[in-house]
């Protein structure tokens, strides 16, 4: 353990995975001290935070809400500095007094940072897949270049990184491919046909995880599959035939390495986002998390397996879909599926319309030769993606 304290940068610090990242940094004040915090919308559950917490820096995107925060902060007598504007997102995760960065931002809106800490050679926890599934070559090519520490905090990607050799380059000597695990969530045995009445309550209402709305919706539909199988690719360089799916309804199983020889290793544990994020804080050593201890014995359930049923879970093929497409197919199908969950979630779509819009947006816009890149490029992709899914929503609506 080094012996100053890690200074910790967490972007999205108001949501599932802020907020828990939260509890365990708590948990070890020797260790860590948190220098940024950052949030959309929720002044005081920000304010709250800075209280608690004393950072240097607390960042909002939005300047009316920064104000609003820079107000509460200033009468209470605190000291944090409240800077607004999406640039100074990349500014507090490059700046040179940061050690860690929890990348916890839903969407594609967390790019930026993350290639930020990433060129500036930060240990990088990606919690954020969009931005991964966004970034693809150009994200992995930056971590590179910049030196940074890129761990997954996904539980799928966690187990698989906690399965595998500190020692990156014999990877691909020993991994023939991966399982990654899924709930199934809350739809598994529902009948497919009753699927355009689900409520945005409904959906978001996972039966192991409690999660943000947007990565819920994500999981009723197994788009989060369908963004973790893409995220897997670029964080273990694997061919998409190397990357497999099974349904495992009491996430026990976090994922599996299918190594050469056949020998499957796997991780387990109880539900909880505690242990990844402890994990990828305080890796190579091992932290408390808070996480409740797993007791095979008195797990009721056992452990059972079934297939992800293309038929039910259609989402989930437009993954090896998208990877095998041009590059850049990854962003607009991760684009379409931003806009149509926003829709969905604003009552503007129907819960089985999101795949239409997500298969029609993929086969119907095709990224330019050299679109992916460049960030640029990338950016001006993912707007294209949004507008030709948003006038897919609208005719879908109408
Ligand atoms: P959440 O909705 O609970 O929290 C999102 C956070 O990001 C909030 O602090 C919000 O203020 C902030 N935010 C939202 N939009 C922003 C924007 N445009 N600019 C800046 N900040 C913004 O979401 P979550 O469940 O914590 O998920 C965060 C990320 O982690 C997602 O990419 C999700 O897929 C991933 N993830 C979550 C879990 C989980 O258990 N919740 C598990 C694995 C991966
Ligand atoms: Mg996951």
């Amino acid at each position: 353990m080094s012996a100053r304290r890690q200074r910790v940068c967490v972007l999205g610090s108001t949501g599932s995975i802020g907020t828990n990242t939260l509890d365990v940094l708590a948990r070890h004040p020797e260790r860590y001290e948190v220098l940024a915090l950052s949030a959309m919308s929720r002044v005081d559950a920000l304010l709250a935070q800075c209280l608690q917490w004393q950072p240097r820096f607390a960042v909002m995107p939005d300047t009316a809400a920064a104000a609003q925060l820079r107000a509460a902060l200033r009468e209470q007598g605190s000291r944090t500095e409240v800077l607004d504007g999406a640039a100074a997102l990349s500014e507090v995760a490059a700046h040179p007094d940061v050690d860690v960065v929890m990348a916890a931002i839903v969407g594609a809106a967390g790019l930026a940072p993350c290639l930020a800490a990433a060129r500036a050679g930060k240990r990088l926890l990606l919690a954020n897949k969009e931005a991964i599934v966004l970034g693809g070559a150009l994200f992995i090519n930056a971590v590179k270049q910049g030196g940074a520490d890129l761990l997954p905090i996904d539980s799928e990607h966690s187990a698989i990184f906690q399965c595998l050799p500190e020692d990156r380059s014999s990877w691909a000597q020993r991994i023939d491919h991966i399982v990654l695990t899924a709930s199934g969530g809350p739809f598994r045995q529902r009948d497919p046909a009753s699927l355009a009445e689900v409520t945005p309550e409904q959906a978001c209402a996972h039966p192991n995880w409690v999660m943000g709305r947007k990565i819920s919706v994500d999981s009723a539909t197994m788009m989060n599959k369908a963004l973790e199988v893409i995220e897997a690719r670029w964080l273990f360089d694997l061919q998409p035939a190397q990357i497999k799916v099974i349904i495992h309804p009491q996430s026990i199983i976090h994922s599996m390495v299918v190594c050469r020889d056949n020998s499957v290793l796997a991780q387990l544990g109880t539900p909880d986002m505690r242990v990844p994020i402890a994990y990828g804080l305080s890796f190579p050593e091992r932290i408390e998390s808070g996480a409740s201890r797993l007791d095979l014995l008195s797990s009721s359930a056992g452990l059972s397996f079934e297939e992800a049923d293309e038929r039910r879970f259609p989402g989930l093929y437009l993954s090896w879909q998208a990877l095998r497409g041009a590059e850049g197919s990854t962003a607009v199908l991760n684009a379409a599926n931003e806009e149509a969950v926003e829709a969905f979630l604003n009552r503007r779509l129907r819960f089985d319309q999101i795949h239409q819009i997500n298969a029609s947006t993929l086969a119907q816009l095709t990224p330019a030769a050299d679109e992916a890149a460049s960030v640029d490029g990338l950016l001006n992709l993912d707007g294209r993606a949004r507008r030709h899914a948003r006038q897919l929503i609208a005719a879908a609506a109408a």
